[in-house]
């Protein structure tokens, strides 16, 4: 496997200028490929691609795709089928922002990605898109068994980490390994995600919010996902996960062994609206029914109804507000 990395590696002149990068991620090297690394033993198994930084203020998850290809590297683990490890936006990491032009992680329908590969678009994400569409592809296309995506993120607001499932029965199955709740329906309410492009296309694909940006344990929720989806999928032992039962034990405390949770509501903002988050509010915290949550120029903001919170907006940029969830039992 070390030859894989070295492969993956193999020339410094494949890389793109890493000057601002190493002032945000030190010691990442990302091909012009967006390749962190792609180990390949020749042994037949899935192809898992694990994807970080889609937004450019979350390098945690770069962080810890390149944190399991260095253990992989050093353990010498067997891996089974193919692990692709992608770096996101790579420009907005470069300037720690969300996104330069627009949100890289919005434009993954199959109608976007038609008029994007016939017109090859003109912002920033979109050169960031198609190269990542043609990493994507040609892994897919290499793929001798299942392909399984996994999409890592962090959240502007501190709170409970969790997992975004599709309505897909293998993507539900495998979330319910991953130690943390799963989030049924945000893939409707934010739309066009990677997570819907693979999903389209018949594979399995979860995205994880691992936490805060800046908080130290959402590196390693990060990476402990990642870690049970590789032993999960088959393409490494159980035995080789490092530090297993402590994995577990510190995902299901930081899930607050919570159920399973439906998206029953999207408050969604435009700029003129002038959001504004009332503080103190935590992903998956409970909220009732007329709580006012924020406000806008119209005035108070309330909760529609009874519910947890979710993805309460904290940064200056986006289109989605906050979202409501309601607590599910999985059959
Ligand atoms: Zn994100």
């Amino acid at each position: 496997m070390q030859a894989d990395v070295k492969a993956a590696m193999r020339n410094h002149s494949d890389f793109i200028d890493q000057s601002l990068l190493t002032t945000i991620l030190p010691g990442v090297q990302v091909a012009a490929d967006h390749r962190l690394g792609d180990v390949n033993q020749g042994r037949p198994g899935p192809t898992v691609v694990l994807s970080g930084g889609m937004h450019g203020n979350e390098p945690a998850g770069v962080r810890a795709i390149c944190r399991i290809l260095a253990t992989l590297r050093q353990d010498d683990v067997p891996v089974a089928g193919r692990l692709l490890g992608l770096c996101g936006n790579v420009g907005a990491l470069r300037l720690g922002v969300r996104y330069t032009d627009r949100d890289l992680n919005r434009h993954w329908d199959a109608p976007s990605v038609a008029q994007l590969r016939a017109t090859h678009g003109h912002t920033a994400e979109d050169v960031e898109q198609l190269e990542l569409l043609h990493a994507f592809d040609e892994a897919v296309a290499q793929a001798r068994g299942p392909v399984v995506h996994l999409d890592l993120h962090s959240m502007s607001a501190d709170g409970v980490p969790f997992i975004v499932v599709c309505d897909h029965p293998q993507s539900v199955a495998l979330a319910r390994q991953l130690c943390l709740p799963g989030i049924a329906g945000l893939e409707k309410a934010i739309p066009a995600t990677t997570i819907e492009y693979f999903t389209a296309l018949g594979h399995i694909a979860l995205a994880v919010e691992g936490g805060q940006h800046q908080s130290p344990s959402t590196e390693d929720t990060l990476e402990s996902v990642a870690w049970l989806l590789l032993a999960s999928v088959g393409a490494i032992a159980w035995s080789a996960v490092p530090d297993l039962a402590g994995r577990r034990e510190r995902l299901r405390a930081r899930g607050l062994d919570l159920p399973a949770v439906k998206v029953t509501y999207r408050h969604g903002i435009s700029p003129n609206d002038h959001f504004r988050m009332r503080p103190g509010y935590r992903n998956l915290q409970p909220v009732h029914a007329g709580e006012v949550l924020a406000e806008d120029d119209h005035g108070p903001v309330r909760a529609p109804a009874d519910g947890w919170i979710l993805l309460p907006l904290y940064q200056p940029v986006g289109t989605d507000g906050f979202f409501i969830g309601s607590p599910v039992a999985h059959a």
